[in-house]
């Protein structure tokens, strides 16, 4: 088996030395036949599972059943469609050889979750949105991957951003200029609900639904939101608390929160509640993240972790990655619980595309 793609998103040149056959008439399908088309090539055939389409045309183009594969071995097979594995009992053993897919199980050699180690992993055509190519990478075109981890359930970008890379799209995020930069490529994006007081009151509201049953306020004395900004998302239910934000933005906190900028300052303090949200899904390097998270929690100290939940990458064959490089399941969060000895005393996925656990940090 061949890729169907190269790692800069065009097609694998390889497909054209032979004929041509489109496995999948879905919308996968008719896409690489237009694609194909627009580098001057019409396929021979297209093919599909189902026996309804056999016998039929597509772009005036026969459409073949699955068993009549068997009379086209020496042609190319390009299999149009995201869960191709279902259908490789389906192809000619000889034309195996021949076939070219989006993806490929454990492709070139093994590779290790960058969350959880293991080596199960899946790939899948990605690319970085303009708005990041030119802030983080200067214009320059980085090619990159989707992988996806079969044992934990993260998905996550293939290349790594750089410390630099990753300081050039921060620097200075979401102020004046940041946003006009950003409108120019996604016209939609605005600034106004970062700062709504309504905004931040509902989020808290929300945070407070989900803990409550689980946390005294009284008890708690100290709160750490990490990487929190400047610390206006600390639910005001935590009255009893000195309240802390770690974060390397520099912005000024509010009142009555402190701001502590490197992580040894913050493990100064023995904390009672670390809030940590929207942000894993932006690290290069979240395990380290999470470790640093694990060792500033004591005996029976709670860490609140909130995230999005993002699913468009089942939607498409070439997802598009923005700032979020890390896209968590409950399936991953319930991993990290079992990996640092975490007790989860609640894991929700919310249908506005949240992701909320809260963790307990067991005795011994
Ligand atoms: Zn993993």
């Amino acid at each position: 088996m061949h890729h169907l793609y190269m790692a800069d998103g065009t097609i694998n040149p390889k497909l054209f030395n032979k004929k041509i056959i489109i496995y999948g008439c879905g919308n996968d399908g008719k896409k690489l036949f237009l694609q194909l088309k627009e580098l001057g090539t019409c396929a021979a055939y297209f093919c599909d599972s189902n026996d309804k389409f056999c016998g039929k045309r597509l772009y005036g183009v026969s459409i073949l059943s699955c068993t009549q594969l068997s009379d086209y071995t020496d042609y190319n097979l390009a299999l149009a469609f995201h869960q191709y594995p279902q259908v490789l009992g389906k192809i000619p053993e000889k034309m195996k050889q021949n076939t070219f897919a989006d993806f490929l199980f454990q492709h070139e050699g093994k590779r290790k979750c960058i969350l959880c180690g293991q080596e199960d992993c899946t790939y899948d055509k990605a690319h970085f949105a303009p708005f990041l190519t030119e802030r983080m990478f200067l214009g320059k075109k980085q090619a990159t991957r989707l992988i996806h981890c079969r044992n934990c359930g993260l998905y996550y970008s293939d290349y790594r951003p750089a410390e630099h890379e990753i300081a050039r799209l921060y620097d200075c995020y979401r102020n004046e200029m940041y946003v006009e930069q950003r409108k120019k490529y996604e016209p939609e994006y605005f600034n106004e609900k970062f700062s709504k007081e309504q905004y931040c009151k509902e989020r808290k509201e929300s945070i407070i639904k989900f803990i409550a049953p689980y946390v005294n306020f009284e008890a708690i004395k100290t709160v750490l939101d990490y990487g929190g900004d400047k610390g206006q998302y600390i639910p005001n239910e935590f009255c009893h608390a000195d309240k802390y934000v770690y974060d390397i933005s520099g912005n000024q906190t509010i009142e009555g929160v402190t701001l502590l900028r490197t992580v040894d300052d913050s493990k100064r303090v023995k904390w009672d509640f670390i809030l940590c949200m929207h942000l894993l899904e932006h690290l290069s390097e979240p395990l380290k993240t999470i470790e640093n998270l694990i060792e500033l929690l004591h005996d029976n100290s709670y860490l609140y972790v909130e995230l999005p939940k993002q699913d468009y990458m089942h939607q498409y064959s070439d997802v598009e990655i923005n700032e979020h490089i890390n896209f968590f399941r409950e399936s991953t969060m319930r991993k990290i619980g079992e990996m640092f000895n975490l007790k989860i005393l609640d894991v929700k996925t919310e249908n506005v595309g949240l992701i909320r656990v809260l963790y307990q940090k067991s005795k011994g």
